[in-house]
């Protein structure tokens, strides 16, 4: 089953030609997930072809316009394809009342079924849960109410080594009970335990999202061991009073938060459009955390 993020805008603030606005589209073993919606996501999704009507969750971080200009847009266009399966937002405190004016003043009589859901301010919980995957949410710092997220597969069963498994002549019928970790004796006596057969799951994989934010170490708890964690480097270390002043991060705290965290790896972004390339915040980034990388808009990570 898969597990990647492909991260639809780079930029900040502002949408440029070469960087888009902040959407990332994560694929967790088949369940759908839009974490922020800037303007142009729309065409982002085009662009680097990812379904509008598969979407199944829209999370949102804060109501600064480059995080959710795209969303009435995206939600009036998955209306006009004939959309009727449900979609779940979930988002701060004032994302129902930002979405009921949008649709009442345009005169959108009824749109598809949509669920939404306010996390309030300082919120730290177990927002999503299914048989594969869990969301958690944790509040960010930045200068209104900010979320981030985390998407985490779930502990799968033990794998079956089919090869091994057939040598045995035991019937198929054995094989649910093998890798749910029992041992079996068959219809003729034949013992097998299930250890020869089934290897350990696969340890579950996660993925953190943290923009907007300043420096906050009290996040750490909530991203601990993540395997890719997403992090907003707004500013490179020369602009830290600027960071400081405007609740943003530089590429190198960044890099502090996924070294204390042991992250396994860490992607930047949010780039101040200041800035023509993000080369220096690798760099700056490095120093202090070797496995951090730089996207492209439409670039995809396996988690
Ligand atoms: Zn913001």
């Amino acid at each position: 089953m898969s597990f990647d993020v492909t991260i639809l805008g780079t930029g900040s603030a502002i949408p440029t030609v070469k960087r888009g606005t902040t959407s990332h589209y994560v694929n967790c073993q088949q369940r759908h997930i839009l974490i922020d919606c800037g303007e142009g996501t729309q065409l982002q999704m085009r662009k680097f072809k990812i379904k509008f009507q598969q979407i199944d969750i829209i999370l949102i971080s804060h109501l600064h316009g480059d995080h959710i200009f795209g969303l009435p847009g995206l939600l009036s266009t998955m209306q006009l394809l004939g959309r009727e399966h449900k979609l779940k937002i979930i988002g701060p405190t004032g994302i129902k009342r930002l979405l009921k004016v949008q649709f009442e003043e345009v005169g959108t009589s009824k749109l598809f079924p949509i669920e939404i859901e306010e996390i309030e301010e300082d919120t730290t919980a177990l927002i999503f849960e299914d048989k594969c995957i869990e969301i958690s949410t944790f509040p960010l710092k930045h200068r209104i109410q900010t979320q981030g997220y985390k998407i985490q597969e779930k502990l799968g069963k033990r794998r079956l080594l089919k090869d091994e498994f057939d040598r045995t002549g035991i019937s198929v019928a054995y094989i649910n009970k093998l890798l749910s970790g029992e041992d079996v004796i068959d219809n003729e006596g034949r013992s097998l335990k299930y250890k020869e057969v089934t290897l350990p799951p696969k340890p579950p994989k996660s993925y953190a999202f943290c923009s907007d934010t300043a420096f906050h170490l009290p996040i750490l708890e909530s991203i601990e061991n993540v395997d890719l964690l997403y992090h907003e480097a707004t500013f490179l270390d020369h602009e830290s009073d600027r960071a400081a002043t405007t609740f943003h991060s530089t590429a190198k705290q960044a890099a502090t938060i996924a070294l204390k965290a042991n992250a396994k790896r860490l992607v930047l972004g949010h780039f101040s459009a200041r800035y023509k390339s993000a080369k220096n915040h690798q760099t700056e980034a490095q120093t202090i955390f070797e496995n951090t990388f730089i996207p492209k808009d439409g670039e995809k990570y396996v988690v």
